[in-house]
C-alpha cells in the first residue's frame, strides 16, 4: 500500500466516490435528522442489523419523538418498544441519559465528544457518530464495520476486543477521516462494512478499496479482523414457573433494575432442584397442581447459556389473586399489556396462550 497523506486523501477520496453511487441515503434517521434521532439509531444499531432496526426506530419515534419525551416515559413503555430487538441494557442507557440530557444539559444533547460520552451507553465511536452525522463535526468512528474494513484493508492482526488492537486501529481510523464530507465519509465507511466488506462473503471486487487492500491481495479476508480467543460458554439452569390462577392469567414478576434482563417482566424462577410446589406453598400458602409440559429450551447470553425448563402451574383454589403489586401482577396472555417482556418469557406466554 502507498504511504502518507497520498494514501489518506485518496482512500477518503474513494470512499466518498463510492458513497454518492452506493451510499444509504434513505432509512428513516437520515431523514429530519437530528442529533437525539442519529443517537436513538446508533444506539439500536450497535447490534442489530438495519432491516431490523427500522421498524423499532420507526415506532420509538413515534412514541418518542424528542429526548424530553424519552426522559418522562415510564422505563416500562421503555422497554416494551424495545423488546425483540435484545441487549436491554441499551434500553436502560438510552432512558437514563434521556434523563441526564434534561436534568444536566438543559434538554440538549451535548455538543463536546468528550462530555456526550458522559452519558450512560454512549461510548467513543457512538459520540463521534452523533456528532459527524448530525453536524459535520470532524470525529473518528469505529463500530464493528469500521474495524472490519480497516482491519482487513491495513491487515492489522488479532481480536479488536485487546487494548493494543484497538489503538491500532484508531489510529488508523483517525489518520483516514478526511476533514470535509465527515458525515458522508463516516456513513459511507459503515455503509461499506455493512453492505460490502461483509464478515463471511466480502464483495471484494464492488469494493473502492480492492486496490489497495492488504487482505484482499493476500487472500486472507477470513482472516481479519481477528477472532475472539475462545472459552467455552458457561452453563446454568432454572426451572421457569408458568405459574396460572383460576382466571388463566400468569404470574410475572419485575426484575431488579440492573443485572440480568434488568427492569423486564419475567417469570418466576427456581433453581433446577427445588420443588415448583413447594414455592408455590411458601407464595400462596395453598396445595396447587403442575399443568402441562412444555419443552426445555436453550437461551443463549453473551456471556452463558441459560437452560429453561418450563413447568405449568395450576392454583386451583379461589382467593389466589393475592400477588398484585409493584413487582408482581398476573398477566393475560391472551391480552398482551404494553410491558417490557424477557425474551424467552414472550414465547412461552405465546406457547400457552396458542
Ligand atoms: S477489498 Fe474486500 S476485504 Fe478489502 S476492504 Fe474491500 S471488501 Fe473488504
Amino acid at each position: 500500500m502507498r504511504r502518507g497523506a497520498q494514501v489518506n486523501s485518496d482512500f477518503a477520496a474513494r470512499v466518498l466516490d463510492w458513497f454518492e453511487r452506493h451510499g444509504r441515503t434513505h432509512l428513516p434517521w437520515q431523514q429530519a435528522i437530528t442529533a437525539y434521532r442519529v443517537w436513538v439509531s446508533e444506539i439500536m444499531l450497535q447490534q442489530t442489523q438495519v432491516a431490523t432496526v427500522i421498524p423499532y426506530f420507526e415506532r420509538f419515534m413515534q412514541r418518542f419523538p424528542t429526548v424530553a419525551a424519552l426522559a418522562e416515559a415510564p422505563l416500562d413503555e421503555v422497554l416494551h418498544h424495545w423488546s425483540g430487538l435484545g441487549y436491554y441494557a441499551r434500553a436502560r442507557n438510552l432512558h437514563r441519559a434521556a434523563q441526564q440530557v434534561c436534568a444536566v444539559f438543559g434538554g440538549e444533547i451535548p455538543r463536546h465528544l468528550q462530555t456526550l460520552q458522559t452519558l450512560p451507553g454512549v461510548g467513543r465511536s457512538t459520540a463521534a457518530a452523533v456528532l459527524s452525522l448530525t453536524y459535520g463535526q470532524r470525529e473518528t468512528i469505529l463500530d464493528g464495520n469500521v474495524k472490519r474494513v480497516i482491519a482487513r484493508c491495513f491487515a492489522v492482526p488479532g481480536w479488536p476486543g485487546g487494548s493494543q488492537v484497538m489503538a491500532r486501529l484508531w489510529a488508523i481510523a483517525e489518520s483516514l477521516t478526511p476533514s470535509q464530507r465527515v458525515a458522508q465519509y463516516n456513513q459511507a465507511m459503515m455503509d461499506l462494512g455493512a453492505t460490502v466488506c461483509t464478515r463471511s462473503q466480502p464483495d471484494c471486487p464492488q469494493c473502492p478499496l480492492v486496490a489497495d487492500c492488504v487482505a484482499h491481495r493476500q487472500g486472507t479476508t477470513a482472516a481479519f479482523p481477528g477472532k475472539r480467543p475462545k472459552k467455552p460458554l458457561p452453563q446454568r439452569a432454572v426451572r421457569m414457573l408458568l405459574v396460572r390462577n383460576r382466571a388463566g392469567e400468569v404470574l410475572l414478576e419485575r426484575r431488579p433494575p440492573s443485572g440480568l434482563w434488568g427492569g423486564l417482566w419475567c417469570l418466576p424462577q427456581i433453581p433446577p432442584e427445588a420443588d415448583p410446589l413447594a414455592w408455590c406453598m411458601d407464595a400462596f400458602q395453598q396445595n396447587a397442581a403442575l399443568g402441562r409440559t412444555l419443552p426445555a429450551r436453550r437461551h443463549t447470553f453473551s456471556h452463558f447459556h441459560l437452560d429453561i425448563e418450563p413447568i405449568e402451574i395450576l392454583l386451583n383454589q379461589p382467593g389466589c389473586v393475592v400477588l398484585e403489586g409493584e413487582s408482581r401482577v398476573w398477566y393475560n396472555a391472551r391480552q398482551p399489556e404494553n410491558v417490557g417482556l424477557a425474551a424467552p418469557v414472550t414465547r412461552l406466554l405465546q406457547e400457552i396462550a396458542g
